[in-house]
């Protein structure tokens, strides 16, 4: 069969249980304003219905499935990559910027000798072709980068795309992978870790409430978590609290930590320093609440609040709850 002469690769992350991560709406969102949607599914045969149902649902006009053996890292996503790339010939690769999508897109680009163009908070297309857009050195700097050949393999942060595509009886087709046999690490086991809380992963959230050293003790940090819960949000840190020991490095946005995107973002505590700000700057709405009017968190801040953050968030929590009655 032809593929559309616009077609932009995506590949969709897969969970372990075979189903689409979350990162796949604004993924094929993004891929649908620059050209058609070709989803790539690779996971073991009858293992990801889910995901590819759910690729179809999320715009994708094609989703092609390959067979890829679990059992080895990354070298499978990066056979199926380069079998779909041979076969619709796109003019992009769009990736999550998610662990496994980076190491997919860094491989699949050295591999095919392309361009690699790393956490794009957009994408656009001009006369030349397909343009990635990043916010850079912090969140001090927007850049724009593109290929000067060959299709260029770009990986998406996650939260930072708000356009979605619309849903599509997608065709979906197997793909005829061979393997390179190229040396790969091999997973010996997948365990699923139960989720101790209820409240959304920090990646990808679409809400955020992070707490600095302002919150003083581990004890009050609650305060943090109360928010969040009241807002459906994910919990954030600076760098300060989590050396404090008031919650798990897993939390921290910043710099050496994790970068969020999210629609709302609320840091309280947190004076902003720039390792912290490179985490959060590209968030849609940022909310800061500060005893420091000076803080430089009020630089980047669309909303700010100057007062104690343990007189202001009782006050915002109990507004909250008192309109979900
Ligand atoms: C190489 C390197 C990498 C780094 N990576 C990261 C990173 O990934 N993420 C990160 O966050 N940091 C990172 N840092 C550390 C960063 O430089 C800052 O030290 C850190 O972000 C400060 O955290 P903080 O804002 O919580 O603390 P502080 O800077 O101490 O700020 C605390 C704030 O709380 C306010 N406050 C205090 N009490 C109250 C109250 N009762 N009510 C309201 N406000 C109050 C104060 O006014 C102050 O603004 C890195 C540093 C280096 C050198």
């Amino acid at each position: 069969m032809s593929y559309p002469a616009d077609a932009i690769l995506v590949l969709v992350d897969v969970t372990p249980t075979g189903d689409a991560a979350p990162s796949t709406a604004a993924l094929l969102g993004a891929a649908a304003q620059i050209g058609t949607p070709v989803a790539l599914v690779a996971a073991p045969a009858g293992t990801a219905q889910a995901a590819v149902d759910a690729a179809g649902s999320a715009g994708a006009a094609v989703v092609l499935t390959a067979d890829a053996d679990a059992t080895a890292l990354t070298v499978p996503l990066v056979d199926a990559l380069q079998a779909a790339d041979a076969l619709v010939r796109p003019d992009a690769i769009l990736v999550s910027n998610s662990i496994a999508g980076r190491d997919a897109a860094g491989r699949f680009a050295a591999r095919a000798e392309r361009a690699l163009l790393v956490d794009a908070i957009g994408v656009s297309r001009d006369d030349e072709g397909i343009v990635a857009h990043h916010s850079v050195y912090g969140g001090a700097y927007l850049t724009d980068s593109a290929a000067t050949f060959g299709a260029p393999v770009i990986t998406v942060r996650q939260g930072a795309i708000d356009a979605r595509a619309e849903a599509q009886q997608a065709q979906v087709e197997e793909l005829s992978v061979t393997a390179s046999g190229a040396a790969a690490a091999s997973v010996g086991a997948i365990e699923a870790v139960e989720a101790t809380s209820s409240r959304p992963d920090l990646r990808g959230a679409a809400r955020v409430v992070s707490g600095g050293r302002g919150l003083a003790s581990k004890e009050k940090f609650v305060l943090v978590e109360q928010l969040a819960d009241a807002l459906g949000a994910a919990v954030g840190a600076s760098r300060a609290a989590v050396d404090a020991g008031y919650i798990p490095q897993s939390h921290q946005v910043g710099q050496t930590g994790v970068s969020v995107s999210p629609q709302l973002y609320i840091a309280l505590g947190i004076s902003g320093a720039i390792q912290h700000r490179a985490g959060m700057q590209t968030a849609k709405t940022i909310v800061a609440i500060n005893k420091d009017g000076e803080a430089p968190i009020f630089d980047v801040a669309d909303f700010g609040i100057v007062g104690d953050l343990f007189t202001v968030v009782p006050q915002v929590i109990e507004a909250l709850e008192a309109r979900k009655k």
